[in-house]
C-alpha cells in the first residue's frame, strides 16, 4: 500500500466475495449478517472508499444515521474526487436525518450543488430552488406517489392530500432517496423525478377529511380547492386526482397534468396489475362530468365546517356536502 503516488489500490478476491454475499443478504433482508460481511470487508481494506461506502449504505437501509454518517465520511475522506459522488450524496442524507445542518451544507456542496446563505452555514439548506417534486411514500407497502416541494436534496413537502389508506397526511416533510424511480413528464415540457421515500421528516399536524361534493361544474369544484388554499390549507378532489397504477408504470416515465405549478395532479396510487393493452386511466378521461366527487381535505378541525359552508354559501344552487369524516 503506497500513501503516495499513482497506483490504484484494487480490492483482494476475499473482499470481493466477502462484499457481493454482503448485498445478497441486503437483498433478503439480512442486514445483521450483512454488516457482520461488511465490516469484515472494512477491515481487510480500510483504505479503499468503497468499504466505507457499502457500510454506509447498509446503515442507510437500516436507518441507524449515527453509523451512516460515520461511515460515509470515511468514505469521502478516501475519495479521488467529491463532485458528483453518490458517497457526498449519502452523507447529505445522513445529515439531513440528523439535522447535522453544518454537515449536510457540506455534502450537497462537495457533490457539486449551490447552496445560498454560506454566512448561515449552522442553518438547515434552503433557497435551493430545486423546484417541485414526487415522491413514493411507503415505498415498501402500499405505496402511492403524492406531489411535493423540494426543500433540498433530501426532503420534499407534500402538497398532495394522501388517500386515507396511506396513513399519512398533507404537510408532511418527507426523507428522500437520491435516485429517482419514475419520473412524470408534462405537456408543457418539464418532467419531474419520482423519489422513494426513505422516512417520515416530519409529521404534520393537520388531519385529514373526505367529503362528498355536490359540484355542478368542474367550477364549482375548483373553488372548493382555492377556498382552502387562499385559508393556508388544500383541498383536493380524489375523484380525478387520483389514478391507479401498477408498480412497473409507477416506475417509468408516465404523463401527469400540469397543475397551478405547485401541485401536480394526478397523483398515483398503487395497485397489483397492468390493466392489459389499453392501459391505466389517465386523469380527466372521461368528458362527462359528475357532480358527486369524493374529496380530500386537509384543515384543522375547528375550520373544515365553516370552509365548506362558506363555499356553498357562494353558489347555493350548485354545491353541497355531505359525510364529512376524519380519516387521518
Ligand atoms: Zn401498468
Amino acid at each position: 500500500m503506497k500513501i503516495f503516488g499513482k497506483v490504484r489500490h484494487r480490492p483482494s478476491a476475499s473482499w470481493r466475495q466477502a462484499t457481493d454475499r454482503a448485498f445478497t443478504l441486503i437483498g433478503d433482508g439480512r442486514y445483521d449478517d450483512a454488516g457482520a460481511l461488511l465490516t469484515r470487508a472494512a477491515d481487510m481494506e480500510p483504505w479503499l472508499s468503497e468499504s466505507w461506502f457499502n457500510l454506509a449504505l447498509l446503515h442507510k437501509f437500516r436507518h441507524d444515521w449515527e453509523q451512516a454518517r460515520a461511515a460515509g465520511l470515511r468514505a469521502v475522506a478516501l475519495l479521488d474526487r467529491s463532485p458528483g459522488a453518490p458517497d457526498w450524496w449519502n452523507v447529505g442524507i445522513a445529515a439531513t436525518a440528523l439535522q447535522d445542518w453544518p454537515l449536510a451544507r457540506r455534502a450537497w456542496q462537495a457533490y457539486g450543488l449551490k447552496v445560498p446563505g454560506g454566512g448561515v452555514a449552522q442553518s438547515e439548506p434552503s433557497g435551493m430552488a430545486l423546484g417541485s417534486a414526487a415522491v413514493r411514500l411507503s415505498p415498501e407497502g402500499e405505496a402511492e406517489v403524492v406531489w411535493g416541494r423540494r426543500l433540498d436534496p433530501a426532503r420534499i413537502e407534500v402538497l398532495s392530500i394522501p388517500l386515507p389508506s396511506s396513513g399519512r397526511r398533507w404537510g408532511e416533510v418527507v426523507l428522500h432517496d437520491g435516485v429517482p424511480h419514475g419520473e412524470r413528464t408534462t405537456a408543457a415540457g418539464p418532467s419531474y423525478p419520482v423519489f422513494d421515500e426513505i422516512e417520515l421528516w416530519a409529521p404534520s399536524p393537520v388531519p385529514t377529511w373526505v367529503v362528498l361534493l355536490e359540484a355542478a361544474t368542474e367550477a364549482d369544484r375548483d373553488a372548493l380547492e382555492r377556498l382552502a388554499a387562499d385559508a393556508g390549507f388544500a383541498a383536493e378532489d380524489w375523484s380525478s386526482s387520483v389514478r391507479l397504477l401498477c408498480r412497473t408504470c409507477s416506475e417509468s416515465s408516465m404523463p401527469s397534468d400540469e397543475g397551478d405549478g405547485e401541485h401536480l395532479d394526478p397523483h398515483d396510487h398503487s395497485e397489483p396489475g397492468h390493466p392489459g393493452p389499453l392501459g391505466h386511466r389517465t386523469a380527466g378521461s372521461g368528458s362527462l362530468w359528475v357532480p358527486e366527487r369524493e374529496c380530500g381535505i386537509a384543515a384543522p378541525a375547528a375550520l373544515v365546517r365553516g370552509l365548506l359552508d362558506g363555499w356553498v354559501a357562494d353558489s347555493p344552487d350548485t354545491r353541497e356536502w355531505r359525510d364529512l369524516e376524519e380519516v387521518c
